[in-house]
């Protein structure tokens, strides 16, 4: 894509040469030092924008914790509108946000697009939500006396978000938070600040009204350490960061020092088993997608691919012929699955995996080379290894698939339960005891568990998350909106005496 129409795009979402990151109520002053962001594809910049200064943060802070006195409030129905709102301004830019995320972070025109729809979807489903955020009638063990739950609006988010969805994770938590009553405080990537930058624009155009301000607020920093203060600060008393296993022992460590809330989304490291009944043909699409999809770069990419011997020999031919014809190049053009990775650290990255699953002893099957191209391009890599590889046991956020064999089910869980993380996972399999063993409480030890279907793409209707080393959080769909409200237990007494629970006595003679 030219220099011209990337520029006709930016100027379309209203993002200016030198432009702000620091949001709330309206574009404020940036103190920080600048940020270029570089389209991936290119390695050329596609734009620059202005961070946030320790004081700039602070006022952000400051401002959101007034704004969640009145936001909290509002009715939640009516917060609900305002989401609504949301949604609809989001369903007018969509085509341009998706065609940013593109540039942006390299993901093909249709994820680009899905991730946008994953943000409406979220509006919408957040809407419908702000008339349910509802508690439980408990039966109260004393004569008149009625116990009841209720949960209230918890105060300003702190929303730290990973490059490789850079606008639909904010929506996660975003459209939740706003319905229960809370503001945002977004500190995006780095490494994707124009995407941030062009939300917030719309924000700032369609959902301008004085209410509104400081409830969405924006905080752009050059490195990681603007999250480290969020991380410390007591004016937010949620801390939901999205990314690495590393920076999550980091947020967790901090937040948990001033007994404040995180919420987690951390690395995976995703297996699918196929089994000796599995349709190959189904398996093959599902695994091209979660292997290759997103250049690897998901947190639900699939790592690990289990094969049952018996089908072990037909699936690596079919997969080596398909990594072998797989369109890569530019990410917005339409014939392209395989666009580039996001930086030139995260090429060495997954070099340097590379030569490592050659030295523990791992066989390249397909790939294993950066393209010579400007940009971040590699090849789509499949390498034949054992389970108890170090190198396996490694989130490489790249396009790295690792093939093992099995003999029977209990070795298929117990390697695909064997590595720290627990986010993603699922079986092939035409026999239902399989498939019932693997969703069993003995089965797959992750978050999400699926038959049929691959480890990426979840609908936002689930709550979505992961175990052990990915964090344990939960956001989207399902019950994940009580991560973003307090719990309160009320009992009402109505009548005219004063029993106690389990029978204590209290008389004063
Ligand atoms: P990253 O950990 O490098 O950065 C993520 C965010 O955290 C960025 O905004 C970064 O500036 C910030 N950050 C880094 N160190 C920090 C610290 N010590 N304190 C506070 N903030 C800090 O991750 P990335 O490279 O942007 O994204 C890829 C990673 O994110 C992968 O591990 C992937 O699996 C994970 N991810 C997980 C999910 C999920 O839902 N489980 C979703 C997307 C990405």
């Amino acid at each position: 894509m030219s220099d011209a129409l990337s520029t006709e795009l930016l100027n379309r979402l209203g993002i200016a040469a030198d432009q702000s990151g620091v949001y709330c109520g309206g574009w404020q002053a940036a103190h920080g030092p600048p940020l270029v962001s570089t389209n991936p594809a290119t390695g050329q910049p596609l734009g620059r924008v202005l961070t946030a200064s320790r004081e700039d943060y602070d006022r952000v802070a400051e401002q959101s914790g007034r704004a969640f006195v009145r936001w909290r409030e509002m009715p939640p129905p009516a917060r609900g509108e305002v989401v609504r709102r949301l949604g609809e301004a989001l369903r007018r830019h969509k085509q341009d946000l998706g065609l940013l995320v593109t540039l942006e972070v390299g993901k093909i025109r249709s994820e680009g697009l899905g991730e946008v729809q994953e943000m409406i979807d979220m509006c919408d489903f957040a809407t419908g939500l702000s008339r349910q955020l509802h508690g439980l009638t408990i039966a109260s063990e004393r004569p008149r006396h009625r116990m009841f739950e209720q949960w209230h609006p918890l105060g300003p988010v702190g929303v730290i978000t990973a490059f490789n969805f850079p606008v639909a994770v904010w929506a996660w938590n975003a459209a939740l938070a706003a319905v229960c009553g809370d503001p945002v405080v977004w500190k995006p990537s780095p490494l994707a600040p124009l995407c941030a930058v062009a939300v917030q624009r719309i924000i700032d155009r369609e959902l301008a009204e004085d209410a509104l301000q400081g409830v969405f607020n924006l905080c752009l920093s050059h490195d990681a350490e603007l999250g480290r203060w969020m991380a410390a600060d007591r004016r937010l008393p949620l801390i939901s960061a999205t990314g690495s296993c590393a920076m999550g022992r980091s947020v967790a460590a901090t937040v948990a020092a001033r007994l404040g809330r995180v919420l987690l989304e951390l690395g995976g490291n995703n297996a699918v088993v196929v089994t000796q009944s599995a349709d190959l043909d189904l398996a093959l699409r599902a695994v091209l997608f979660a292997a290759v999809g997103t250049a690897g770069q998901r947190c639900t990419t699939l790592r690990r691919l289990l094969l049952h011997e018996s089908v072990a020999e037909t699936m690596i031919e079919r997969l080596v012929a398909a990594y072998g014809s797989i369109p890569s190049g530019e990410p917005w053009r339409d014939d392209v699955l395989l666009g580039p990775l996001i930086s030139q650290q995260a090429v060495e990255r997954m070099l340097a995996a590379v030569d490592a699953i050659r030295v523990q002893g791992g066989q390249i099957l397909a790939g294993g080379q950066r393209l010579e191209r400007p940009g971040y391009f590699v090849q789509p890599t499949l390498a034949r290894v054992r389970p108890d590889l170090p190198i396996v046991a490694e989130e490489t956020f790249a396009p790295i698939l690792y093939v093992m064999t099995y003999r029977d089910l209990d070795e298929a869980i117990a390697i695909q339960n064997g590595v720290d993380q627990g986010l993603s996972s699922a079986i092939f399999t035409d026999r239902v005891r399989e498939a019932e063993q693997f969703l069993s409480p003995a089965g797959s030890d992750c978050g999400i568990a699926n038959v049929n279907i691959g480890t990426s793409g979840a609908e936002i209707g689930g709550a979505f998350g992961g175990e052990k080393d990915t964090g344990g959080g939960r956001e989207a769909g399902s019950d994940a909106w009580k991560a973003y409200m307090r719990r309160q237990t009320c009992t009402v007494n109505y009548g005219h005496s004063l029993p106690l629970a389990q029978g204590v006595r209290f008389e004063i003679p």
